[in-house]
């Protein structure tokens, strides 16, 4: 860990991360990665005890006034125990009850949130539909005006802790109208479990097993408009702030996950012995280790840089292009870690009797979810051609192009 980089409270909650992460039971990480346990309510209900949910969020609702570096001090240690747990941790305190904070209510906040934080109800987010998840505004799932509330109809699929949610965080195309685009159509609101809410199947996973990841299946069901997250076909607002959770906690807890696996090969390499000599003395082997750790530390500057700037109120654009960048250079980053981690072990890395095999099943989720790693790249490019062509038309700038010898060369300049 970069620890310059965290103040002391900062250093204090980790220290509180990492005497959670000594209290998980070994049985327990086995048994979700065997699908015995569908969803580990007891670890969130230690975490919630611990008063380690959504600490950035208010006292009032239950966290504690802190910030974004911090709450990704948290992610990375939550994450060394297995991505699946981060998801957990993270799906209903970090992502639902974020939107909550910032977009609901105080009747809401009082009656969602705290009881959350506190581990006492548990929470997952709905935007995935079986049509897809890259075309989030083209949502299908409705819900209709019906008297003192709405009437939800469709399906969510991939939904991580869909198992135990008491509640669901939601989104819903309420204009019916098929000409109003998405954007405008569609709103955001709070699902108790109750009638016309099952969750269908539940989904075999490569990795990050354990997590309760369910269809969830929305049949007629009645939600007040009470629960109405922000404004009716304003959910575009909550998606655009959600984003920053999403994209920012999952790179956190995805250098948490990696840095394991980093941990047990530099020490096997060492101990590993190959003609004659230990392993880590061949260039192949200690230079495979030298990148993961520079992509390591790479992944965690970018993430507390990014997190910094959110902290800082950064211009809401600048911030949608690093939190997408960040989602994106992170996990690739730490999936290559993962990959030599297993390459430098030889064999007995692909077996289960070190975890490398898990953590490089686990970490193939990371480019997936919370949007793919293509779909960050289509953000980045969207938001940096557009910062170009704004600094250009503000600042004055030196002439880049005009620094080359022939940058006049009649006739060569073609561009179409
Ligand atoms: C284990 C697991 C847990 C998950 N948890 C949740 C959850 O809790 N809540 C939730 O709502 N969702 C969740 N998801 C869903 C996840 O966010 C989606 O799978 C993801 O957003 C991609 O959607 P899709 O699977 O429908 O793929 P598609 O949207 O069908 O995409 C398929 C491929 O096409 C590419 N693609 C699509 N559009 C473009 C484009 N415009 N340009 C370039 N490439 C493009 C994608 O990058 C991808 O490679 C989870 C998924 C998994 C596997």
């Amino acid at each position: 860990m970069l620890d310059h980089l965290l103040d002391d409270k900062a250093k204090q909650i980790r220290e509180e991360a990492r005497e959670l992460v000594r209290w998980v039971p070994r049985d327990m990480i086995l048994a979700m990665d065997k699908d015995e346990i569908q969803f580990p309510k007891e670890f969130l209900q230690e975490a919630g005890r611990r008063n380690l949910l959504g600490c950035r969020y208010p006292r009032k609702w239950g966290g504690r006034d802190l910030d974004w570096v911090t709450t990704c001090a948290v992610m990375e240690e939550v994450g060394t125990l297995g991505y699946i747990f981060a998801c957990v941790f993270g799906v209903g305190a970090e992502l639902v009850c974020d939107a909550i904070v910032q977009h609901g209510t105080d009747a809401q906040r009082a009656k969602y949130v705290t009881p959350l934080l506190r581990g006492e109800k548990f929470a997952a987010e709905c935007l995935t539909e079986p049509r897809g998840g890259s075309d989030f505004f083209g949502t299908t799932t409705t819900a209709l005006e019906d008297g003192d509330g709405f009437v939800l109809n469709g399906q969510k699929r991939f939904i991580v802790g869909a198992e135990g949610a008491d509640y669901f965080l939601a989104y819903a195309r309420t204009d019916p109208n098929p000409d109003t685009p998405g954007e405008k159509a569609l709103t955001c609101f709070i699902v108790d479990r109750g009638p016309g809410v099952t969750v269908d199947y539940l989904y075999g996973l490569m990795g990050c097993r354990g997590g309760g990841a369910g269809r969830v299946v929305f049949k007629d069901v009645h939600i007040p408009k009470g629960n109405v997250v922000g404004t009716v076909n304003g959910a575009i607002a909550v998606f655009n702030t959600m984003m920053i959770p999403e994209r920012l906690g999952t790179a956190a807890m995805t250098i948490g996950a990696a840095r394991p696996a980093l941990e047990v090969a530099t020490d096997y390499t060492q101990k590993r012995k190959a003609f004659g000599q230990p392993i880590n003395r061949f260039q192949g082997v200690s230079f495979q280790i030298a990148e993961s750790a520079i992509q390591l530390d790479a992944a965690r500057a970018m993430v507390y840089v990014t997190a910094r700037a959110v902290d800082a109120g950064a211009d809401p654009a600048r911030i949608r292009r690093l939190v997408s960048e960040t989602k994106k250079l992170v996990t690739e980053n730490c999936q290559q870690v993962a990959r030599h981690a297993m390459q430098v072990m030889g064999g007995i890395g692909y077996t289960n009797v070190f975890p490398i095999e898990r953590i490089v099943r686990d970490l193939g989720l990371a480019s997936i979810w919370t949007g793919t790693n293509e779909v960050m790249s289509m953000i980045v490019a969207h938001e940096w051609y557009r910062e170009r062509a704004l600094n250009k038309a503000s600042a004055p700038h030196r002439d880049f192009e005009a620094d080359a010898a022939e940058a006049s060369a009649p006739g060569e300049k073609i561009f179409s």
